[in-house]
């Protein structure tokens, strides 16, 4: 049982789902302490996002206001000679830098008076019927009544709870990303466009003209090859359009990270201990919503402790909620990922069929996806 009186929750981890958390909670009327094991937020870090629509809904409901990024409605997918082979338009979703929605997080955790502490790496937990205790690797300690692990895809507290617990497994693409100026290309700001040639490619005109573009390389051992990776990817993408003026105007390439997928986790809580966000449940990065799944899980984990005392059943209850989905969306980028050339040429050829049939649909349902906060959770 949640101890009778002010309820306190101990959150690992400043990123997304984190943050999310400790604004819900605080919307519940439950109070918690963020643990971040970084010396200051990720600001700077990591490239663009994109929150779909069903992501901007949850952070509106944790108070933050989709007005940060800019504005996406289209996705159109194209092969390599420039033939569209589909489109899918609705609510918009925004693009944004990982620093810009840390930074707002971060703006409205300050603003609410929730206390971030940076530089708290957990390393171990202990639970008894009174409460849990987080122990630190400074060694410092920290009692409360429940924690909720939200410290991403190789969670500390996901191994806790059960040590036999998968791991995120490599699916053999390397992500990069970069800008290229004065390319010749073109496109609506308003439009992500992906093209399915040799390789993957995403860009993104944005307002000031600038593309963004973001790919996949098959690469066997990311961890053993390096080299001239812009060199690679010029040779890998050929005479693709419209990757090779991208390639050849852009100066640098980042390497964004490798793409990994964590299997099914078993068990999502035990104890006085939960988990929420990539600890829990990481669609591999081309699902596009990992940040959004995070979120929604956030709100909604904080309405089962809301409405329901008794932790165990509020735990399970939460699971339930979000397993179905947050796993039919992992399987679908999964698929995504196993033709590592982006695209079989009979895929190719069915693509505007499969668009229209159960593409679009699958994925507009994914994004009308809403939680009522106000609805008692039973
Ligand atoms: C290349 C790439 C592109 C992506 N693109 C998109 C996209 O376009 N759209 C989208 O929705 N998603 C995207 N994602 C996925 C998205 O980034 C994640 O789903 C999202 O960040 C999950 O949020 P989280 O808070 O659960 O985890 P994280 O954002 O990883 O945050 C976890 C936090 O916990 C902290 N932490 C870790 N261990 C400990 C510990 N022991 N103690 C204390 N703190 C700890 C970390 O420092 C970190 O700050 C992408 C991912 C990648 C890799």
């Amino acid at each position: 049982m949640l101890r009778e009186g002010t309820v306190k929750a101990l959150v690992i981890g400043g990123g997304i789902a984190g943050p999310v958390t400790a604004l819900a909670l605080r919307k519940a009327g439950i109070e918690s302490v963020v643990f971040e094991a970084y010396d200051t937020t990720a600001d700077g870090v990591g490239g663009m996002l994109t929150v779909a629509p069903n992501g901007l809904a949850a952070l509106q409901l944790a108070g933050l206001e989709p007005d940060f990024g800019e504005p996406l409605r289209h996705m159109v997918m194209a092969d390599a000679k420039g033939r569209t082979l589909g489109r899918i338009s609705g609510d918009p979703s925004r693009v944004v830098t990982r620093a810009e929605l840390y930074q707002r997080l971060r703006e409205l955790t300050v603003a609410q008076q929730i206390k971030v502490e940076y530089g708290k790496r957990l390393a171990d937990v202990t639970n008894d019927e009174n409460g849990v205790t987080a122990t630190f690797s400074d060694g410092s300690k920290e009692t409360g009544d429940v924690l909720i692990g939200a410290d991403g895809i190789r969670s500390r507290v996901r191994a806790i709870i059960d040590p036999q617990a998968p791991q995120p497994e490599y699916v053999g693409l390397l992500g990069f990303g970069s800008y290229a100026e004065n390319s010749g290309v073109h496109g609506d700001p308003e439009t992500m466009y992906f093209v399915f040639g040799s390789s993957f490619l995403g860009y993104w005109e944005q307002p000031d003209g600038t593309v963004a573009w973001f790919n996949n390389l098959a690469v066997e051992h990311p961890d053993q090859e390096s080299g001239n990776w812009l060199e690679r990817l010029r040779e890998a993408y050929g005479d693709d359009l419209p990757a090779k003026q991208l390639l050849a105007h852009s100066s640098e390439v980042v390497a964004a990270g490798p793409l990994e997928i964590m299997p099914s986790v078993p068990h999502w809580y035990r104890d006085r201990m939960v988990l929420v966000g990539d600890s829990a449940h990481a669609p591999s990065a081309s699902s596009g919503q990992g940040a959004s799944l995070a979120a929604e899980s956030a709100i909604q984990l904080a309405r089962c402790l809301r409405d329901i005392p008794d932790l165990p059943t509020a735990f399970a209850t939460y699971e339930q909620l979000r397993r179905p989905r947050v796993e039919r969306i992992a399987a679908r980028a999964a698929k995504t990922n196993s033709d590592k050339r982006g695209m079989g040429p009979l895929t190719r050829l069915l693509m505007p069929l499969v668009m229209k049939t159960f593409g679009a649909k699958a994925f507009t349902k994914d994004q009308n996806y809403r939680i009522d906060w106000d609805a008692k959770v039973s």
